[in-house]
This record gives structure tokens, sequence and C-alpha cells, in this order.
């Protein structure tokens, strides 16, 4: 079955856009093809004329960390730590599990992206496809919107940075246009001092099943490491578009760190989320319940993470 007639490989984001261009939306981006290529078989259609492969452009590939490129334990932490962390979109999960320093200062990220697929699937999947699918339930995506991440693009030619968020208009359907847009990469603050993150998921036992909610937290605990100051909470699918749980983080702020106050959240949570039942994953009424299972899970983590410093992933294949 041919799926497509020509197949580009540009070296830089102008060269990917003057293809698009070129091929008046008869063309279409491609990264590891572990989304796009299931879809174009199982639709079955006409060959698309060309696929333009991000792969090969080295500004898509890189993870940047600055000003400071060490590890959190090898720098100075404070309250003036701006380490930003910034991921090329073509990036793949199996390079960011990799990568000592998102796994100590964005901790969720790494535990949301090793358990994409398999090892095959994480080998060559990206960052940037997982967000660019706009699927509500993007283990990838659950945990950037947690990390309150922006997004770089170019957009109807012009390149801009704007709210990870912005970029979901509904199941499936993103603000870009892969015939004619690009997802360059992302940003996000990493955790500093007296922060943490995590991300757990529930799934069906089975190798490589069908995820039935994710979650991903972040907070940021006062100086004696007692209390909530700031929460983000990403709960996946809870919704159309992959989102934040805001009622649940302004419930937290202020709040004591304490296993009483996380299953008082774990319980309005159950109360004010309202996932909807899906004929292979879950029903509703078990996916309320693992909201609160989830955040009795990730929560203590991350307030142990943030108190102690120290954070090392968990359950992540390599
Ligand atoms: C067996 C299997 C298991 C999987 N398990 C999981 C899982 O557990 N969790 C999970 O979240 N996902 C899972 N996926 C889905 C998929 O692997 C991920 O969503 C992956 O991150 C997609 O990345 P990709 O590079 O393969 O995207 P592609 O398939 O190349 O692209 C996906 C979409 O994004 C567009 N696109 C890609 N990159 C860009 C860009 N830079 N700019 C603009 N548009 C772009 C493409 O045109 C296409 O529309 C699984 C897939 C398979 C086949």
């Amino acid at each position: 079955m041919k799926l497509w007639n020509h197949y580009h490989t540009p070296k830089t984001p102008d060269e990917a856009i003057t293809l698009l261009h070129q091929y008046a939306g008869q063309a279409r981006i491609i990264a590891g093809g572990t989304d796009l290529l299931v879809d174009m078989r199982a639709e079955g259609h006409e060959p698309i004329e060309a696929l333009i492969d991000i792969t090969r452009i080295p500004q898509l590939n890189t993870i940047e960390i600055s000003p400071h490129p060490q590890p959190l334990s090898q720098v100075a932490r404070g309250a003036n730590d701006t380490t930003l962390i910034t991921i090329g979109a073509g990036v793949t999960h199996t390079q960011i599990v990799k990568s000592a320093v998102i796994a100590e200062r964005a901790t969720c990220l790494v535990e949301s992206c090793g358990v994409v697929g398999g090892p095959q699937v994480r080998n060559v999947a990206t960052l940037g496809g997982n967000v660019a699918h706009a699927l509500p339930a993007g283990d990838g995506t659950t945990s950037l919107v947690a990390l309150d991440a922006e997004a770089e693009i170019i957009l109807k030619g012009q390149q801009k940075w704007v709210p990870l968020t912005d970029l979901f208009l509904g199941p499936g359907e993103s603000l870009l246009d892969p015939t004619h847009d690009l997802l360059v990469r992302f940003r996000f603050k990493a955790c500093g001092k007296d922060e943490g993150s995590a991300f757990k998921r529930i799934m069906r036992p089975q190798g490589v099943a069908l995820p039935i909610l994710g979650c991903a937290v972040w907070v940021r605990l006062d100086t004696a490491g007692t209390t909530f100051e700031a929460a983000r909470i990403s709960i996946a699918p809870a919704g159309p578009r992959p989102g934040r749980a805001q009622e649940i983080e302004q419930f937290l702020n202020g709040k004591p760190a304490t296993a009483e106050t996380i299953e008082q959240a774990a319980a309005l949570a159950q109360e004010r989320l309202h996932p909807r039942t899906s004929k292979y994953r879950a029903t509703a009424d078990y996916r309320k319940e693992m909201i609160g299972v989830l955040l009795r899970r990730t929560l203590p983590l991350a307030v142990k993470r943030a108190q102690t410093g120290e954070a090392v992933p968990e359950g992540v294949g390599m």
C-alpha cells in the first residue's frame, strides 16, 4: 500500500515551511510517524503527495538547559533560580527519559515519556508529535501542561511562543495545521527549591495497552516544606482538550501539605471532574474513582520531592 509520493528531509525549520508552502496543502509534517502512519493506513485513501520529515532538523532535536547546564545538585538553588528547559519538537521520548537534568528537574515529564508505548515506539516517537496529535490523553502532553510549558510555533508564517494549552482546540484538533504550520520547541521553568513533580498512569496490565487515565502534578511548598504555595494538576483525559484542574489547584493553595489535605483534594476532584466513558478504555465511573487514586499517588510523591530535593523517576521503561 503506497502512502506517499515524495519524501523530504529538510535541515532547517525554514526549509520545512518552504516545502509545505510549495506543496500548497498537499504535503504534511511527519516526525516519528507512530501516530500518523497508523492513521494513514487506517484511513486507506489516496497516497499523500509528500511527507516532510522534521527529524533531521538539528534545531528540533536538542534539549537545552539555560542558564545553568548543570543538574540541580550542582547549582546553587534559591528564589532567583530561573533555569529553563527547552526541548525541540523532534526530541524522542527516549531522549527525554535519558536526560539526567530533566529527570531531576522535571521528573513528571520523564515519568510520562517513559511509559509511552514500548521501547521501539519511544525510540522514534517525538514529544512534538504527541502534542501536535492533540489527543486529550497524550502522556507527554499531560506533563507539559502541569509544567506550564510554552510552545514555539510557526503559524501562518509567523514564529512565536504561545501557552501550550492554546494549541488544543478539541479531540485530535490542533491550532497547528500540519500541512502548513510547524511546532518548533517547548520551554518551561525547571523545578527549583521547594518544588517537585510526579506523573502516574492507570492502564490495563498488558504490555502496550491503551491508557485509562494519566495524572501529572507540580507543587511548590513554603520554605519550611509544610504548606502548599502553588500547585498545577493535569488529569487526562478529563475533557475534550488537555488542561488543568484549576479548582483543585486553588483548593490546595495555602493548605498544609498533609495526607488529610491530599485526601480532601482527591475527594473534591472526584466530585468536580467528569471523565467520559470510552468504549475501549474504561467507564466514566471507573475513571472517576481512578482520579482519586492517581492524586493520592502523585501528590505525596511530588511533595516528598519538593521537601527533599531528590527526585528519582519511577516506573520508567528503558
Ligand atoms: C504501539 C503504540 C503505542 C503507543 N502508546 C502511546 C502511549 O502510551 N501514550 C501516548 O501518549 N501515545 C502513545 N502512542 C502514540 C504516539 O506514539 C505518540 O503520540 C507519539 O509521541 C507521536 O509522535 P510521532 O513523532 O510519532 O508523531 P507523528 O506520528 O510523526 O505525527 C503525529 C501528528 O503530529 C504532526 N506533527 C508531528 N510533528 C510535528 C511538528 N513538529 N509540527 C507540526 N506537526 C507535527 C503530524 O503531521 C501528525 O499529524 C502510541 C503509538 C503506538 C503506535
